[in-house]
């Protein structure tokens, strides 16, 4: 099984998958922990040029390109292996985060980056995808306050409060869209609330 997380800043993606994968290897589940941009070895070079540049970041359309050749990366060298294995993959962040960030704010058109994405993932593509949300807000300050984001706190500030909420948009419009795929999870209470909310929707959609 293939599970993805995504949402936009700090609210509260990796720690969640973490604590859906020790909660999945309680019940005997073989798991592997993973994130986008990067998740493996070369595809995290490609964060780093990716990630780094602060003000100075590739447009919208270069950074397709470079995610999208990340993604094929790990998606050969990690995913596909570990689901051949029959073993579960949980990913923070993967095709949505494209959609959002590079399409709906980057104004990518839709049908390039449906195209990247078939390019770079083709059959790979998540069993499910919890979307987690919550106030722009209460994310900006989570992710501010989050020490070794690679995110820079300059990002933060030239990013205003507008952005975030446009970004939350975006994600509650891509939940609606695939209702099959994906799952809104409010995430804006306690990390042992949300935690529950995220084992429900997983035992709803995955073991019955
Ligand atoms: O949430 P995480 O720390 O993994 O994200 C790293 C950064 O990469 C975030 O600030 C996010 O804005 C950015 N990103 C992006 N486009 C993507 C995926 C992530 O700009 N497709």
């Amino acid at each position: 099984r293939f599970i993805t997380f995504e949402g936009g800043e700090g609210v509260g993606k990796s720690t969640q998958l973490k604590r859906l994968a020790a909660a999945l290897e309680r019940r005997g589940v073989e798991v592997i922990v993973t994130r986008e941009p990067g998740g493996s070895p070369r595809a995290e070079a490609l964060r780093d040029v990716l990630l780094s540049g602060g003000a100075k970041r590739f447009g919208p359309l270069a950074e397709t390109v470079l995610v999208a050749a990340a993604r094929a990366d790990h998606v050969e060298r990690t995913i596909r292996p570990a689901l051949d294995r029959g073993v579960w993959a949980l990913c923070d962040r993967f095709i949505d985060s494209t959609r959002a960030y590079q399409g709906v704010l980057g104004g990518v058109e839709p049908e390039l980056i449906r195209a990247f994405e078939t390019l770079a993932a083709g059959q790979t593509m998540p069993d499910l995808t919890l979307i987690l949300d919550a106030p722009a807000a209460i994310g900006l300050e989570r992710a501010k306050l989050r020490a070794g984001a690679l995110a820079t706190p300059d990002r933060f500030e030239a990013e205003d409060g507008s952005f975030h909420e446009r970004l939350r948009r975006a994600f509650v419009e891509i939940a609606r869209a695939e209702p099959e795929r994906c799952l809104l999870i409010d995430a804006g209470g306690d990390a042992d609330v949300v935690e529950r909310r995220v084992w429900e929707a997983v035992e709803r959609r995955l073991f019955m």
